[in-house]
């Protein structure tokens, strides 16, 4: 069995306390590997190591830092199979969908990578003679980065490609259930010559590891995704010693069917939104909102293909739906069962753990049907595969119930319509709505995240992300030889 030790300063180093927690594959609850926990040294010694590798790196021209992008996503390329093949071990989710993680994080560092010769800062005029005006992009210093278990390699590289290319270094603390993807990204990137102390990992529970990151004072910025609860505490923390923070949180994502949609366009929809990746997705679909026309022929398409779905181990090709990452989060799914029948909403399908020949943590995709808006199950991230079904009877009140939630990250409307269409898009409060297509499915190229509890109004890929990791500074250069004052000389 490999045991994982810390990497800072470029090199994989024991941590100082001897504790070690298990990487567990929860199709087949084997251990796949052993991972070493950070003790308060380690993360003292990470960030010594980052502020020494931030002096070479934000001093590298942004260009040669590209090039350094550009040679990892050559060996993500190459290794692609086998790094989906380790997530799908990891995490569960098919081969299918680890592929696409791998993809995406492949594509956000070309796309990121791209940005080293751009970075582009503005020039503007100046309200007085002989005055030039323009804005510059610096780095912001040592990043903590902490994130989720359901996109392994495709979030951290989200973060860290961006990161890189506007020249910060970085200490990032992956989620405990999944470690394995963002050591590979990491040696990956060292292979393809980042420098030493220029990115560190460290492992251990958030509510150990992750908070001294949240606490530590040489840490200028934290670039965190996961729950709406932990978002709250680290911007809270983040508050008060004034620390940059950036959020990417949870979703209770809507997907309207209009009366005039193509229903079954929009049950392939449905099927890959919300039960894709076992809905452990942010932007996952758990509310389907149906117009009354349409409402009960759709259920019926639904419940009948739903009930087809193959639950197994994702690395055989007819799986169709992999198992939930850990046992707590089986409980809390099947707690929310429990919740959704006292609230008098009706099981159509599912609701139990799956009875399949495999020892993991598997549960038969769910539905639920006559929920109304303010029921727990549609107010509440479930995180896996429970859907609920919500009817209304024009495209109003599904607005309205689309925005009846307390987050808001992604939405989407199936219609011909293009009235109906534009309504959703001008009127559903989230930062991404899809027209004819389920609520998952971002680019890199394009801004990610949400607005409400869904984040704190940063965006993560598209040119948002060199955003979230610049300072812009304003310079203004006076030619002109003599005194001139803003605002008073005329
Ligand atoms: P989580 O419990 O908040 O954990 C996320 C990360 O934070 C993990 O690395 C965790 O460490 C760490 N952590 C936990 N408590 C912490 C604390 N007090 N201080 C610092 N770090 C702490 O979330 P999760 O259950 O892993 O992930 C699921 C959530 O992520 C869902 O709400 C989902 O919607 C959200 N998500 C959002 C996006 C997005 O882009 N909007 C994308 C994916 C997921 P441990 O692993 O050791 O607990």
């Amino acid at each position: 069995m490999q045991e994982y030790k810390l990497f800072i300063d470029g090199e994989w180093t024991n941590s100082s306390i001897k504790d070690t927690f298990d990487d567990i594959d929860p199709a087949t609850l084997e251990t796949i590997a052993t991972i070493q926990v950070a003790g308060r040294d380690d993360i003292d010694r990470a960030v010594e190591s980052a502020l020494k590798g931030f002096k070479v790196w934000s001093e590298t021209p942004p260009p040669k830092r590209a090039d350094v992008i550009y040679k990892a996503a050559d060996i993500l390329t190459k290794r692609k199979e086998e790094l989906a093949r380790l997530m799908t071990k990891e995490m569960g989710k098919v081969l299918d969908e680890t592929r696409g993680d791998v993809q995406e994080a492949i594509d956000i560092a070309i796309y990121a990578a791209g940005e080293g010769r751009r970075m582009f800062g503005e020039t503007t005029t100046s309200e007085l003679r002989d005055k030039f005006c323009m804005t510059i992009l610096r780095p912001i210093g040592v990043i903590g980065m902490i994130t989720p278990w359901n996109f392994p390699m495709a979030i951290p590289a989200w973060k860290i490609m961006p990161a890189l290319v506007a020249g910060n270094s970085i200490v990032i603390k992956p989620a405990t259930d999944t470690p394995l993807l963002t050591i590979k990204l990491v040696e990956i990137l060292m292979e393809a010559g980042l420098p030493p102390g220029v990115i560190n990992i460290l492992f251990g529970p958030g509510q150990i590891v992750g908070q001294s990151i949240v606490h530590h004072p040489d840490i200028k910025a934290i670039s965190f995704t996961g729950s709406l609860e932990t978002g709250k505490w680290i911007m809270s923390e983040c508050g008060k010693s004034m620390k940059r923070v950036s959020l990417e949180l949870g979703g209770k994502n809507p997907l309207i069917v209009m009366d005039d949609a193509d229903l079954e366009l929009a049950l392939e929809g449905v099927l890959w939104g919300a039960f894709g990746t076992t809905g452990q997705r942010c932007t996952a679909t758990s509310r389907v909102i149906l117009h009354k026309d349409i409402k009960d022929e759709f259920t019926n398409m639904l419940v009948e293909m739903t009930e087809k779905l193959k639950l197994g181990n994702g690395l055989l090709p007819e799986t169709d739906v992999g198992p939930v990452i850990n046992k707590s989060q089986l409980d809390m799914i099947k707690g929310y069962i429990d919740i959704g029948k006292d609230e008098g909403a009706k099981l159509l399908t599912g609701g139990n753990v799956a009875d399949i020949d495999l020892p993991g943590y598997f549960f038969e995709s769910t539905i639920f049907t006559d929920v109304k808006p303010d029921m727990r199950i549609a107010q509440e991230e479930i995180f896996g595969p429970v859907l609920s079904l919500i009817t209304v009877s024009d495209i109003d009140e599904a607005i309205e119930v689309a925005n009846n939630t307390r987050y808001g990250l992604s939405s989407a409307i199936y219609t011909e319509n293009i009235t109906d269409a534009f309504k959703a898009i001008k009127k559903i409060d989230s930062g991404i709505t899809y027209v004819n297509a389920p609520t998952i499915g971002a680019e890199v190229h394009l801004p990610f995240g949400g607005v409400k509890g869904t984040g704190n109004g940063f965006r993560e890929a598209g040119l948002e992300a060199i955003r979230e990791f610049t300072e812009v500074k304003a310079v203004y250069i006076d030619y002109s030889g003599r005194l001139q004052k803003a605002q008073i000389d005329q």
